[in-house]
């Protein structure tokens, strides 16, 4: 017996759930899908959460992913970041959130990475914001994983500048700024970061394969 699949209706929105409970980074990748794709519809996901045990950026993006398709039948995107410092060979890495203990103290996993690097000289301060995102298909005939990645390069400052953005931003320098300036993403605006970030740029890596949903 051959089974016929009826045609996707291709003016019906694609609808694809976003696999965290940040309302930010739901605005964010509203925002940027809604500007490259406005066919596609994306929604919060708010089920159970998975346990994150993977131990790479990719294992742990794709874990969450895979539960929030798995629980909603919808194509899943879930991402996940951190700081890779090289010196200390690519740590916090996974553990970002959690550098200083389970309280996931911002601040205090800031102050002991600069804590941890005191001795280091500038040369060799160097780190990368790093973000996969996994994207789970779940169709019965042709479930399907794919995985991308951005990387925004820079290096450790000695001290945290800057009120702006969230977690390590007032520590990290980012490489190739206008006039060779040292700003931190702390001292960054909201837009200056969105358009270069390590996130924005593993979104641009996802784009080809939402347009080809
Ligand atoms: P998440 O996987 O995006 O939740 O990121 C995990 C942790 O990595 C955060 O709690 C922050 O400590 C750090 N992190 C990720 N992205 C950024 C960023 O854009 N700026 C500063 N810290 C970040």
């Amino acid at each position: 017996m051959s089974v016929v699949r009826a045609p996707r209706d291709s003016s019906a929105p694609t609808r694809v759930v976003l696999a965290t409970h940040n309302p930010h980074k739901v605005a964010e990748f509203q925002q940027i899908v809604a500007r490259t794709h406005p066919n596609i519809d994306v929604v919060a996901y708010d089920g159970p959460e998975p346990v994150e045990d993977g131990v790479t950026f990719a294992e742990n993006a794709l874990i969450k992913a895979r539960a929030a398709a798995a629980h909603t039948g919808l194509v899943a995107v879930a991402d996940d970041s951190g700081i890779c410092v090289d010196v200390l060979g690519g740590a916090p890495g996974i553990f970002s959130a959690y550098w200083a203990g389970h309280k996931k103290d911002a601040r205090a996993n800031l102050e002991l990475l600069l804590d941890q690097l005191s001795d280091v000289a500038d040369p060799h301060r160097s780190a990368q914001f790093v973000t996969t995102i996994a994207m789970v298909i779940p169709d019965a005939a042709d479930p399907r994983e794919h995985t991308v990645q951005g990387v925004w390069p820079g290096r450790l400052a000695t001290k945290a500048r800057g009120e702006g953005g969230f977690g390590y931003d007032p520590v990290f320098i980012p490489d190739g700024q206008p006039h060779g300036a040292e700003r931190s993403v702390g001292e960054f605006s909201d837009e200056e970061k969105q358009s270069q970030s390590h996130r924005a740029r593993a979104f641009e890596a996802l784009l080809p394969l939402l347009a080809a949903l």
